[in-house]
């Protein structure tokens, strides 16, 4: 196998298919916010205030890993700051040259008295789309449905979706405490986004077993799985998904941080990928992890022995499954052939 170094790693094109925008804030963005919003933190201190909103290599706890987002979540539910931090996302995702982004937040969640969720989502597409000029990079925006809020929020948050499809937001999501909360009670909503035909993804198989995964496709009528590290436990779905080529929202670091696998050797990536279903590699919280893309990529190379030719298929899986038009998938399929071959990767 050929030595793959850090800086080719960087300069593949990429894509990232999950991307929490709340969990992928710059830590100079969280102070200047919490100036603004007169929110006290533990500290002024840049390199001080990192310890408190990231978590370090060797977190291995859910609770740490959630009490990072803790100290800063009061401060973003303003619409400056969450353009400000939208427009940033893509100007970080674009060094490491990802060209095709798709970022999803729950807009129930920054939403408060006078800043309503319509609002919310308008301020962060205002972001997204200057982002996307400056930095030249695709993005699209998904909007969460929150477990742990009222099932009527999803409703809502599902016809947000659908009157913004046109303009910058390209399907739902379903997030939050997968482990405590109950999926069945978001299906009238995602019901309403199977109707109209917007495309769904849902975290399942994370915190939870595989039978959210199935309900999640079978119910739910979800076109990508979020994380689905526990479809194993279910052999008769794990074919189905294979059979199916359902896709799978991979976060390796993300997964080991918030101990859904021990460590990254036991992750069942690998096994997945030899299965032939669609796996991707993605950051889910670029920020809070303290990871980029590229070291996901290098980290998964490592560990499950891959090499630029089984990169180039995982990066190419991203595009085929991405929750764009047939024309924009087809366009950035060629583009990022042409570039792979460019560097010697068939
Ligand atoms: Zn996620």
């Amino acid at each position: 196998m050929r030595r793959i170094s850090p800086a080719l790693v960087h300069s593949l094109p990429k894509c990232d298919l999950h991307v929490h925008l709340d969990g992928s804030v710059r830590v100079g963005t969280i102070r200047d916010a919490a100036n603004k919003m007169g929110v006290r933190l533990p500290t002024q201190d840049l390199k001080e205030l990192t310890k408190y909103v990231q978590v370090p290599p060797d977190c291995r706890s859910l609770s740490d890993f959630l009490k990072a987002f803790e100290v800063f979540y009061p401060v973003l539910k303003d619409p400056e700051i969450l353009e400000r931090i939208s427009y940033e996302l893509c100007e970080d995702a674009s060094k490491e040259n990802i060209r095709y982004m798709e970022v999803r937040f729950a807009p129930v969640l920054q939403a408060r008295e006078g800043f309503p969720m319509e609002e919310v989502v308008k301020s962060v597409l205002k972001g997204l789309k200057r982002g996307g000029r400056d930095f030249k990079i695709r993005t699209l925006l998904l909007l969460c449905c929150y477990r742990s809020e009222p099932p009527i929020t999803s409703i809502q948050t599902v016809n947000l979706a659908l009157k913004y499809r046109e303009n910058g937001v390209a399907g739902i999501d379903l997030a939050g405490d997968e482990a405590h909360f109950p999926v069945g009670e978001r299906k009238e909503a995602f019901l309403i986004a199977k109707k109209n035909n917007l495309p769904a993804t849902v975290h399942a198989g994370e915190a939870g077993g595989a039978e959210n995964i199935r309900f999640a496709l079978e119910v739910l009528g979800a076109r990508r799985i979020g994380h689905g590290v526990r479809l194993r436990e279910d052999p008769d779905l794990l074919e189905k998904v294979k059979r199916e080529r359902i896709p799978l929202e991979m976060c390796l670091t993300s997964n080991v941080q918030t101990q859904v696998v021990k460590e990254y050797d036991l992750h069942p990536f690998r096994e997945y990928y030899d299965l032939g279903i669609p796996v991707t590699i993605n950051t889910d919280d670029r920020s809070v992890s303290n990871i980029t893309l590229t070291s996901e990529i290098i980290r998964a190379i490592e560990y499950y022995q891959l090499s630029l030719e089984d990169i180039k298929k995982i990066t190419l899986n991203g595009i085929e499954h991405a929750f764009t038009t047939e024309k924009e998938r087809a366009d950035l399929k060629r583009e990022f052939e042409k570039e792979f071959q460019e560097l010697g990767i068939d």
